[in-house]
């Protein structure tokens, strides 16, 4: 169809519509024709025709009576007899005679035919196809600030500098094990430097309930220990080789004392 998907719509009801089964064939493609006829030269289920000039025929209305197949001289009534259609104006017969439809609304306009269809919008608009419409603009728009989204965090961390990772000192849980960690031994470690970084990574990696644990075994372990107590520090006890197995030493095992070989 190459009529730029233009469409008039017959409702399905129109087969069993008392005031379309009351019309001769004729009529009801004269109906139906008026339909498509508004759908083209119409708008918005309005169509205005000059038909007449005084009680000649313009083109234009030759040209509706004949897609309504009806004869010129029988086109206003015609009309006027269809249903769902409000039919406005004047019209002078050949035999000098005025139609009037319409009256009160009826354009002074002698000859000029105007045609009202009741709830156009309602039975002619593609509602679902409205629909669908809105759906896919909201979906592209959708996807289109999606998609600024992504470019635009893109963007952001092509140029912001990677973050260095907190330090520990700066770390509200990193702190509480620090602090643990200076309870248990009396020290005032600060959790800063290369312990402090240490045990935030441990903190990010393990939680921070496993890096209270490692605090709270070593030192029981190394706490008392001539050699080992030096070792209570933070920069040992998180060290990346050796956390684990700390971590998972047993509690109150002696012997072997790990972490220091690496
Ligand atoms: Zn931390």
């Amino acid at each position: 169809m190459s009529d730029g998907m233009k469409w008039w719509k017959l409702w399905a009801s129109a087969l069993t519509d008392p005031k379309l089964l009351a019309l001769t064939p004729a009529e009801r493609w004269a109906w139906a024709a008026l339909g498509a006829y508004t759908v083209v030269h119409g708008s918005k289920g309005v169509l205005t025709v000059r038909t007449h000039d005084g009680e000649k025929p313009t083109d234009a209305g030759l040209q509706l009576a004949l897609s309504l197949g009806t004869p010129i001289d029988d086109l206003w009534r015609v009309v006027a007899r269809l249903p769902n259609v409000m039919l406005f104006g004047s019209v002078t017969t050949p035999k000098s005679e005025t139609l009037r439809y319409g009256l009160g609304d009826a354009p002074n306009d002698n000859g000029v035919l105007r045609v009202t269809w009741s709830n156009w919008n309602r039975y002619q608009r593609d509602s679902t196809g409205y629909e669908r419409l809105k759906k896919w603009r909201k979906r592209r728009n959708d996807n289109g600030t999606r998609g600024e989204e992504t470019k635009r965090r893109k963007e952001e961390l092509l140029t912001t500098p990677l973050k260095p990772p907190k330090r520990g000192a700066s770390c509200s849980e990193c702190a509480t094990v620090i602090a643990e960690l200076n309870r248990l031994t009396g020290r005032k470690y600060q959790g800063l430097g290369q312990g402090g970084s240490m045990l935030h990574v441990r903190h990010q990696e393990a939680g921070v309930s496993a890096c209270l644990e490692v605090v709270r075994k070593m030192t029981a372990r190394w706490l008392e220990h001539p050699k080992m107590t030096a070792f209570l520090r933070p920069e040992t006890l998180f060290r990346p080789g050796k956390f684990d197995s700390y971590l998972n030493e047993p509690d109150g095992g002696g012997g072997r004392l790990p972490g220091l070989d690496d």
